[in-house]
């Protein structure tokens, strides 16, 4: 364990970050790099509680309660505190292929079940997982491992964000020949072109991970959509197996008049359309097509997409930003019927919050608020949006329904406006040329645990799978769907 009396002893204190004003001038991460004694304090606190839930990674009232890779987080707090990095980067790769993803983006389910979190506030083991590896990338420990033996299998898989990514580092371990598709310009899915830089880095971190796949054997085939590009049959034909892992990329749109105004647009457009801009200008400080720079925007939906679109709007130097949300503003402290393990349904501040906050004085967001209509300049382009107020009731059937106040009805100023409201599941081409059965929500059908679809020999993991969700589920289902192809290759599996 940690310390015996490390709980007692040090408070719970996350890793700094810059100051809000500063970090909003340019797109670099923002949290600083800390001391390893920090880390080792931080470390101590873990209380070797027995029985620890950080590491179960159940679905407790429909959400993560634990880490879903089952990262053996009491065993690598203890290390870290006892100065052990080399130990601990080693037990860290056991469960997780990529903790420098999850340890910068992961929302921690592990901390919301840590047994320490009953009575005091939970170990910061996202930031521990995190100096973990890092160090390992700073000592040089991370290079390339390639299989003893080759298999003679070859699979493909079909796109490249963390599912796709864990699945082909495991098959590839295994020995077999590895080809990932994408049909983005660069690897990584949601990865490189959702999660902003300054959260992610993608030159320093997500295509340095990409560098040491290829070293290790992993082929990656760029700007090529299966479906269209080449058919999914083909592929079917030239490799031993096909593992999917597409996302869930047909986002939820607003059918409210005026939706076609000029500079209404999907988050991901102008999310995928910011990143793409740096990276390709190499941060020259110049503006992307769709930007913020002097404009009113509102961004609808108040999730982890809509948190990238405030955060993008200030970088850009938008000249005010609010974001909506249906649901009304969750309590500041657990409620009854939210017990620990349960994930905590509590208020928070993200990144983008906190940066909004610093600059124009208070949380950015408004609850409980349905958009009604865009309102346009007379030629086109957005000027406005109609909004009101909304209470929860529910209707003769029990469902809950949204009521309007109308005495709320307001109009907001706004010359770009962006959708951030979730997403439908899987774009259908492929299982439209192949077949593929869906589930209600569409999503591909496979049972997690099998991954298996109705086709023989392909294989479904990740957002396409399971719907829109988390990098840390999609790294936990590419990584079980290659255990299982695995196995339909060789006919067993030494994969974990
Ligand atoms: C803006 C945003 C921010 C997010 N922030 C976080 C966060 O902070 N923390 C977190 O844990 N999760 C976050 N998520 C969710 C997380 O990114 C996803 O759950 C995760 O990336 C899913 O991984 P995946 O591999 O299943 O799919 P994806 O990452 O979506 O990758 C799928 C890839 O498949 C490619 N593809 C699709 N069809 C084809 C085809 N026919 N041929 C070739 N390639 C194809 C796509 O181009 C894409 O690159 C965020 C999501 C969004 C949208
Ligand atoms: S991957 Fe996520 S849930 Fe698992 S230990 Fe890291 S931060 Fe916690």
């Amino acid at each position: 364990m940690g310390k015996p009396t490390g709980f007692l002893e040090v408070e719970r204190k996350t890793v700094a970050e810059d100051n809000p004003l500063e970090r909003v001038k340019h797109w670099g991460e923002f949290k600083v790099h800390p001391p390893e004694s920090h880390l080792n304090e931080q470390g101590s606190r873990c209380m070797d509680c027995g029985t620890p839930f950080c590491h179960t990674g159940h679905l407790v009232s429909g959400m993560a309660s634990g880490c879903p890779v089952n990262n053996l987080i009491p065993e690598w707090n203890d290390l870290v505190y006892r100065n052990r990095w080399r130990e601990a980067l080693d037990r860290l790769q056991k469960t997780n292929n990529f903790p420098e993803f999850t340890g910068r983006v992961c929302p921690a389910p592990c901390e919301g079940s840590c047994v320490l979190g009953v009575i005091e506030p939970p170990v910061t083991i996202k930031n521990i997982e995190n100096a973990i590896i890092d160090k390992g990338w700073e000592e040089g420990w991370m290079t390339p491992k390639s299989p003893q033996k080759r298999t003679g299998k070859k699979v493909a898989v079909v796109g490249s964000g963390p599912a796709g990514l864990a699945c082909a580092d495991q098959l590839n371990q295994a020995g077999h020949d590895v080809t990932v598709y994408e049909r983005a310009d660069r690897v990584g899915g949601l990865l490189m072109y959702g999660i902003p830089n300054m959260k992610l880095d993608k030159k320093n971190v997500v295509l340095r991970r990409v560098k040491l796949m290829e070293d290790e054997g992993v082929k990656f085939v760029t700007g090529t959509e299966i479906g269209k590009d080449i058919p999914a049959k083909q592929l079917m034909d030239e490799f031993d197996s096909v593992v999917l892992t597409t996302g869930a990329t047909k986002p939820r749109d607003l059918p409210v008049p005026g939706r076609e105004f000029k500079g209404v647009h999907f988050a991901m457009e102008y999310l995928t359309g910011n990143t793409k801009h740096i990276l390709d200008t190499e941060f020259d400080g110049s503006l992307p097509e769709i930007n913020a720079k002097g404009k009113d925007v509102v961004v609808i939906g108040g999730g982890d997409t809509g948190t990238d679109c405030v955060g993008t709007s200030i970088r850009h130097g938008c000249n005010s930003v609010i974001q909506l949300e249906i649901m009304p503003r969750p309590p500041e402290e657990r409620q009854p019927d939210n017990p620990w393990p349960e994930w905590p349904k509590i208020y928070r501040m993200d990144y983008g919050q906190e940066e909004a906050a610093a600059k124009q004085g208070e949380d950015p967001r408004e609850y409980l608020v349905m958009t009604e209509r865009f309102i346009d300049d007379g030629n086109g382009n957005l000027a406005g949006l109609e909004i009101v107020n909304i209470e929860w009731g529910k209707d003769e059937n029990g469902r809950f329904v949204p009521k309007k106040l109308e005495d709320t009805r307001r109009t907001l100023p706004a010359q770009l406006a962006t959708l951030a409201m979730g997403f439908l599941g899987p774009e259908q081409i492929i299982a439209e040329e192949l077949g593929l059965d869906t589930d209600p929500r569409s999503n591909f059908q496979a049972d997690h645990g099998k991954f298996t679809t109705n086709i023989e020999g392909v294989f479904a993991a990740g957002d396409c799978r399971r719907g829109q969700s988390l990098v840390v589920w999609a790294i936990n289902e590419g990584r079980a769907a290659a255990r299982e192809c695995d196995k339909y290759l060789m006919g067993v599996s030494q994969l974990p």
